[in-house]
């Protein structure tokens, strides 16, 4: 939309996983160094055994030839060790999350029907495409990955079609967690369905007027059988499962006790080899949820400015966040904040709190800017579709604020939409980002700039997340 401003489209940029155009470069630069802080700072416990030798890649990250043992000290198949079945070129995850697209559209952008392969998936690579620099590897399975959560072993030894053994069921903070065999690494996607998707915001397809999913897909490619189905009775948010075949792969279907209720879920190869899946509990029926509250920029990243020039939105974000903190402390919510202070905090290292402290609830605050000056009102924006609950609640409430300092003017609401931004692409639960008004707007920045607005659009935010959670 033309009201966008350049600075603010570049910003949002952050949503593109792979490299579209020279223009975002430096945006997807930043993105993809928050990926190797994952690999050096954020790893405490080494999962990977080294079997190789240690290479320089050239990205100056170091590459260990990686192999997983489980506990009989039986190895999973690698590309590693020749199988009988020829080489090619083949590659393994060295990232924990590997953010991977649609292998058959042309687009690089982040798409929420792929999730992130986990550390140590290994496929086979069919083409490689983007640019010499900035290469964009489609691999067998039918996803897309840029080369920097990658490393590439060519010729390789081919792998054979895959079988999974149930290796059980453990409760795991209120939820469920499911334990597979394995023969080797192969590539694994998780969606929510049945789900229709609209054009909308910036032409981008995935938006959603309610979230519908009835099932939880984990499709497992080149898997041709499960020998048996997880018992799902300990669990609040799924209730039965079934194995469904189907050409390059299968998917173990896991239906919802209830259509539009899920919560997030994990997913990891865990330190003995094993496909590990955390079902998230549903917060509904948490006594004590936890909400991760993420006042947008700060320190070196001041984010957006006022239209006179005076304040910076970090500041006011801060402001919001810890009226909202307040809130919903006095209500029981146990509050992660992502900063207290003026201080900077990357995205990646935003969206890795997110994944440490598997909260029910994450809510970026952000206040927005426009080149033209007249743009105003509040928006929220979700990734996955079972966050688009959540992103509904908040604006519900939020819009209702806006309401009142525009009296009759339905437009100060601006709704829900879809958009990648970087720290709601996680999975472990429903995550937004709302922008809470423009402070290149007189009237919008008047508001936030005082305390009283800010505490009623905190109250606003608190509304939306206390429904969600069900704490009254
Ligand atoms: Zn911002």
């Amino acid at each position: 939309m033309n009201r966008e401003s350049t600075k603010k489209k570049n910003r949002k940029n952050n949503g593109a996983i792979l490299k579209a155009a020279l223009a975002v470069a430096l945006v997807v630069i930043a993105a993809l160094s928050g990926a190797l802080i994952y690999v050096t700072v954020v790893s405490p416990v080494n999962v990977l055994t080294g079997t190789g030798k240690i290479l320089l890649g050239k990205s100056g990250v170091k590459e260990t030839e990686y192999s997983y043992y489980d506990k009989n000290g039986k190895s999973l198949l690698t590309p590693y060790a020749d199988h009988g079945l020829g080489t090619g070129m083949m590659c393994e995850v060295i990232v924990p999350y590997g953010e991977c697209t649609d292998g058959a559209n042309e687009s690089n952008s982040s798409d929420p029907l792929y999730s992130p392969l986990a550390r140590g998936t290994v496929d086979r690579v069919v083409s490689v495409a983007g640019s010499a620099e900035q290469p964009v590897y489609v691999l067998e399975s039918g996803v897309k990955i840029n080369d920097e959560y990658i490393k590439i072993t060519d010729p390789g030894y081919l792998l054979p079609e895959n079988a999974l053994t149930l290796h059980g069921t453990e409760p795991v903070n209120g939820g469920l967690k499911l334990i597979f065999d394995t023969r080797w690494a192969v590539p694994v996607t998780v969606t929510l369905g049945p789900q229709s998707y609209a054009v909308g915001y910036q032409g981008r397809a995935f938006n959603v007027s309610k979230f519908t999913a009835k099932y939880m897909d984990i499709r497992f490619a080149r898997t041709a059988s499960l020998d048996a189905l997880p018992d799902l009775s300990e669990s609040d948010t799924v209730k039965k499962c079934e194995w469904i075949d189907a050409e390059g792969g299968g998917t173990l279907r896991l239906y919802l006790r209830r259509t539009g209720a899920f919560y997030g879920y994990s997913y990891e190869l865990d330190k003995n080899g094993r496909f590990e899946f955390v079902i998230k509990k549903n917060i509904r029926r948490d006594a004590t949820p936890t909400v991760v509250i993420d006042p947008g920029h700060g320190g070196s990243d001041p984010g957006a400015c006022s239209g006179d020039g005076t304040v910076w939105e970090s500041a006011m974000t801060l402001g919001i966040a810890q009226a909202l903190a307040d809130l919903l402390s006095e209500k029981g919510v146990r509050v992660v904040m992502t900063r207290r202070d003026d201080v900077y905090v990357s995205l990646e290292e935003r969206a890795l709190i997110t994944r440490k402290y598997s909260p029910d609830l994450f809510v970026a605050v952000h206040c927005d800017s426009a080149e033209n000056a007249e743009a105003y009102g509040s928006h929220t924006f979700y990734y996955k579709n079972y966050s688009a609950p959540l992103a509904k609640s908040i604006q519900k409430y939020l819009g209702q604020v806006y309401g009142e300092l525009y009296p009759g003017d339905g437009a100060a609401d601006k709704g829900i939409k879809f958009y990648p931004f970087a720290v709601t692409r996680v999975e472990e639960c429903p995550s937004v980002l709302v922008e809470c008004g423009y402070l290149s707007n007189e009237s919008d920045f008047a508001f936030i700039n005082s305390g009283a607005g800010r505490v009623k659009i905190a109250g606003a935010l608190a509304e939306g997340i206390l429904e969600q959670l069900n704490v009254r």
